[in-house]
């Protein structure tokens, strides 16, 4: 079994296509609206109930949810889908603000999730958040050893080459700060280079840096090369009340993007070499706790969805919920829908799952990254 974090062939490197961008498609956005105000009450009355993890929403309720909506509209699930990714960037869940103190006030004011009580900070999670079906000590130490790799995305530019109707097209050339979330591994060897940013702030003489490091975020939140210069991702950041002082890297590329399915991969570097040994020893831990999970149990996590996140830019979370489908998007990502909570902060992170429909993929390995939320079908969608 290889279970090495390089990107396996569905990750090729693919250019973004005008032709397949559906952000373009106007006329379809007109009828989304239409749903959109149509549902906007039965959305509201959703949320409120989603106020304790004994309530989360199970496959089957997604299902007969899913059911009876494209009944009614005549439409399939994945056209529906489809349209809320492509004509609705409001739903997808990044987080604003002036400065890192005004989080809390995003935070507290939520109005998807309000209280939050469906995501469990990372240093709490246990056995009793699992499904009963998959309640076991190495499930929680393997949630908790992905959550290491799980980082904070805070970007500050927002590149004037945005289209106007893709998210934040209204914020184009201004440098608003915004969070949302990422997954790090390292791709091979790390080596040490020159650092090659300009008036580095670490150190006005030449030195060295460390990597790399590579992250897997939206396109959404980091769109070109511009504005990966200007993103940095922070490791580590657990417990709200311990914020400083936690290893950050700096994003120097844009390795490459596909709009279709809103990936973005960073290429980013260190100036703290005990970062890379750090992750190092971490990833093969991963693997050896990966391992130690036997066949029975992912049998019995049968459509667990698991997303890692830093809800409106805080501390990370852990939400857990069920896997409902995925379809294959034209440039044959797979479209991945689930039920685990988000909220702004959240675009960007990863979604682990177990999924009996997708013939050859190992349990809750690579993760798909979530995009947005679909607020006709109450339902999130994250891609790979
Ligand atoms: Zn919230
Ligand atoms: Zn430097």
């Amino acid at each position: 079994m290889d279970l090495s974090y390089h990107l396996p062939p569905t990750f090729s490197r693919k250019p973004s296509n005008p032709i397949l961008d559906g952000y373009t498609n106007h006329l379809m956005k007109e009828k989304l609206m239409g749903a959109k105000s149509s549902t906007a009450n039965a959305a509201s009355t959703e949320t409120k109930k989603n106020k304790k993890i004994s309530d989360v929403v199970t496959a089957r309720d997604l299902e007969d949810r899913s059911r009876s909506l494209v009944q009614k509209t005549g439409k399939s699930l994945t056209c529906l889908l489809g349209e809320a990714m492509k004509l609705n960037p409001d739903r997808h869940e990044m987080e604003w603000c002036s400065n890192l103190i005004t989080l809390w006030n995003s935070y507290i004011r939520c109005t998807k999730n309000p209280g939050h009580f469906n995501f469990i900070p990372v240093y709490q999670f246990g056995l009793g958040h699992l499904p009963a079906s998959c309640r076991d000590r190495r499930m929680v130490a393997y949630i908790r050893a992905l959550s290491r790799f799980t980082v904070r995305i805070l970007t500050r530019h927002t590149s004037i080459h945005r289209p106007s109707y893709f998210p934040c097209g209204n914020m184009r050339g201004t440098d608003k700060l915004r969070l949302a979330t990422g997954f790090a591994w390292i791709p091979g060897k790390i080596t040490d280079m020159p650092c090659p940013i300009e008036n580095c702030p670490y150190n006005r003489r030449s030195h060295r840096v460390y990597g790399h490091i590579r992250i897997m975020t939206n396109k959404h939140v980091v769109y070109d090369q511009f504005e990966a210069a200007q993103t940095r991702a922070q490791f580590f950041y657990d417990n709200a009340n311990n914020s400083r002082g936690l290893p950050v890297v700096q994003c120097i590329s844009l390795d490459y993007s596909i709009m279709d399915s809103d990936m973005a991969y960073l290429n980013c570097i260190t100036h703290d070499s005990n970062l890379c040994a750090i992750l190092q020893e971490e990833m093969e831990e991963l693997k050896t706790t990966y391992n130690s999970i036997p066949l029975d149990i992912w049998q019995s996590c049968e459509d667990l969805s698991v997303v890692i996140s830093h809800p409106h830019g805080m501390a990370k979370t852990v939400s857990v919920g069920s896997h409902h489908s995925f379809d294959v998007t034209p440039t044959r990502a797979h479209a991945h829908y689930y039920s685990s909570a988000t909220c702004p902060g959240s675009s960007g992170a990863p979604v682990f799952y177990v999924s009996r429909r997708e013939k050859g993929a190992h349990p809750m390995w690579i993760p798909a990254i979530h995009s947005f939320h679909c607020n006709i079908l109450q339902m999130n969608c994250g891609f790979k």
